[in-house]
Parts: structure tokens; C-alpha cells; sequence
């Protein structure tokens, strides 16, 4: 009879986020594959636990994988676990999972932390629609044509950043989304210095300007403002007098409308200049 591979999710920086039926799954499993057996012994210790392990990770996945599989239908239990996190989330388990999947052996995931969820539900941006991007590519040129891939994106954006790639990162944020958009940086979650920025891109370009990061960073994005119909000029204008209410001034309130109601900047600018509420 083939085994099962179980999907147990590890702590991505507090040991007592560790599930009860995570741990009891990696005390049944056969065996475990872990990313870096260093880490995972340091759960297990944790745990009062010695099992066999074997590695995978990107660099061994391509030969780990089909190794992994064979053991599995020759009738052995896997847990997977990565060094942090939910496996097959930005990882190599997801090759894993396609393996057993493909070759109908079942897989059964443990739910527990994930970086992406804990990081958008404190992010205090809205949540009931959103958009995993992971990882960026590592190149410039194609990380810029994926941001602007997602320029109308209207749903809150999720990614994985690296510490040293974050400056960068934000500029091309800015570049894409403009710096007004608000944004949450969110660092270290879980761990001793946990910190939950809630700022606009701008602000956290400028925030981390000369400062070397630290840490291991999810950027959470808003999404593109719900834009009205196309042309619907009186609704963008009485967004102007809104902005200018708030004290913004009229060059920028106009330029912001623009951008909310999808109509031309320079006409709606024109349009409020000439307005008899202009003086307001
Ligand atoms: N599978 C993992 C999960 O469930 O979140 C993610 C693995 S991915 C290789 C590692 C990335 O997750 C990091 O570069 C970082 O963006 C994010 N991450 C992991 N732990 C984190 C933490 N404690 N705080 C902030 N981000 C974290």
C-alpha cells in the first residue's frame, strides 16, 4: 500500500507556534525531508525528537523528489518541512507535491504559520481580496515588467523580499505603483523585534535610505483605488474639492483624482482652476 506525504508546516520565528498535530505528524512519519537538516533538528530537539531525514532543497530537488516518491509508494510516511514557514510556499515543495500528486499518491497538508497570511492580516490593508507574487525576479529589467504587469492590480499585493534587494525593491514599488500607495513592511514577525510598518512607499523608501536591512522583510501593497468609469470628469472634480478639504493642495488633489476617476490629469486641473469653488 503507498504511504502519504504530510505537509507540516514549521514556526517562522516563535518554537511555540508548533502545532500539536504538526508535531505529532513528524512523530509518525516514517521519515522526514527537511531543507536543511540543521535547522529541522533544532525543532526536533525542541520537540524531544530523533527521526531519519533526508534533505530537499533547490539545489538536490530534481534527484531528492523522485527519490522521495519511490520510498513513499513503497509504503512509508514523508513529512515535508522547510526551514520556516508552510512548505510548497515559495519553496521546492510545490515540485514535490505536483510529483505525488501526479502519480496519485496522497498528499495531506497541516495547516499552521505561513509569512505571507500572518503578514497580510496585520498589515491593516484590506484583506477580502489578494494577490501572492512571491519572490520578484532577480533581474531588474523583468522585475519592473512584472510590477507593471500589475499597475491596475486592484486586490492587495503580497511579496517576499530579501533584506539586501529591499532598496531597490521599494524604488521599483514607487516606480510602478507611484509613492503615495500605502504599503506595510512587515520584518522579523513572530521574532524578538518583530516590526509592522504602516506607511506609502515613498515613506518607506525614505525610511530605510543609508540604513543597511536587517531581518526577513514581507512587503504588503494596496491595491490600485477602484477606478470609476472612464471620462466621469463632475465625480473626479468634487474628489478635487474632497482633497482639498483635507488641506491638500490643488496641483496634487487634482493629480490624485486623475489617477482615482481615470480621467486626464491636465483637463481636470484646467477644470478646477477655472471653478467658481476654487477659492475655497
Ligand atoms: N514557506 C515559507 C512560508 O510559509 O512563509 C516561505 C519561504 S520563503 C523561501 C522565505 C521568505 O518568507 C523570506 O524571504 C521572507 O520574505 C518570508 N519570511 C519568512 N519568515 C519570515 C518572518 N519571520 N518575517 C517576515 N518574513 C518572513
Amino acid at each position: 500500500m503507498a504511504g502519504k506525504l504530510y505537509l507540516v508546516p514549521t514556526p517562522i520565528g516563535n518554537l511555540g507556534d508548533i502545532s500539536r498535530r504538526a508535531a505529532e505528524t513528524l512523530e509518525k512519519a516514517d521519515f522526514i525531508a527537511a531543507e536543511d537538516t540543521r535547522v529541522t533538528v533544532k525543532l526536533l530537539n525542541h520537540l524531544g525528537l530523533k527521526k531519519p531525514m533526508v534533505t530537499y532543497h533547490r539545489h538536490n530537488c530534481d534527484a531528492a523528489g523522485p527519490a522521495i516518491l519511490r520510498r513513499i509508494e513503497g509504503g512509508e510516511t514523508c513529512a515535508l518541512v522547510t526551514d520556516a514557514g508552510t512548505p510548497a510556499i515559495s519553496d521546492p515543495g510545490e515540485d514535490l507535491v505536483a510529483l505525488c500528486a501526479a502519480a496519485g499518491v496522497a498528499v495531506e497538508a497541516i495547516p499552521g504559520p505561513c509569512a505571507l497570511t500572518v503578514a497580510l492580516s496585520v498589515s491593516g490593508l484590506p484583506t477580502g481580496r489578494f494577490t501572492f507574487e512571491g519572490f520578484l525576479p532577480l533581474n531588474r529589467k523583468n522585475r519592473r515588467a512584472q510590477l507593471d504587469s500589475l499597475a491596475a492590480e486592484e486586490r492587495t499585493m503580497i511579496f517576499y523580499e530579501a533584506p539586501h534587494k529591499l532598496h531597490a525593491t521599494l524604488d521599483d514599488l514607487a516606480a510602478a505603483f507611484g509613492p503615495g500607495r500605502p504599503m506595510a513592511v512587515c520584518r522579523e514577525l513572530t521574532k524578538l523585534h518583530e516590526e509592522v510598518l504602516r506607511l506609502t512607499i515613498g515613506e518607506a523608501a525614505e525610511r530605510y535610505a543609508g540604513q543597511e536591512p536587517r531581518g526577513e522583510f514581507v512587503l504588503v501593497v494596496a491595491g490600485r483605488p477602484p477606478q470609476a468609469e472612464a471620462g466621469d470628469e463632475d465625480a473626479a472634480l468634487a474628489r478635487v474639492w474632497e482633497l482639498r478639504r483635507e488641506g491638500m493642495p490643488l496641483k496634487a488633489a487634482s493629480a490624485q483624482a486623475a489617477e482615482e476617476y481615470g480621467v486626464k490629469k491636465r483637463t481636470l486641473y484646467n477644470r478646477a482652476v477655472q471653478s467658481p469653488e476654487q477659492g475655497l
